[in-house]
């Protein structure tokens, strides 16, 4: 938008540069979509479900591995 103030411009949290294109907002966070991925393989989510925990995000597969409900002897 022409009109579109410059300070209004979020900032990337993964690289500190100004979103102009698509923006996710996610643990109270801007991120490019490229650069908000999964805290453990790195992958972006690219608009796929996440999971959030303890301020950072991770992917299904992930978050299952790291903090899914199975019980100790499944595991
Ligand atoms: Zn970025
Ligand atoms: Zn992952
Ligand atoms: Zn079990």
């Amino acid at each position: 938008l022409p009109c579109h103030d410059k300070q209004g411009i979020p900032i990337c949290s993964a690289c500190h540069r100004p979103i102009e294109e698509r923006i996710v907002t996610a643990m109270g966070k801007h991120w490019h979509v490229e650069h908000f991925v999964c805290a453990r393989c790195e992958k972006p989510f690219l608009g796929h479900k996440h999971y959030e925990r303890n301020g950072k995000a991770y992917c299904e597969i992930h978050y299952n591995q790291l903090f899914g409900n199975m019980c100790f002897y499944c595991n």
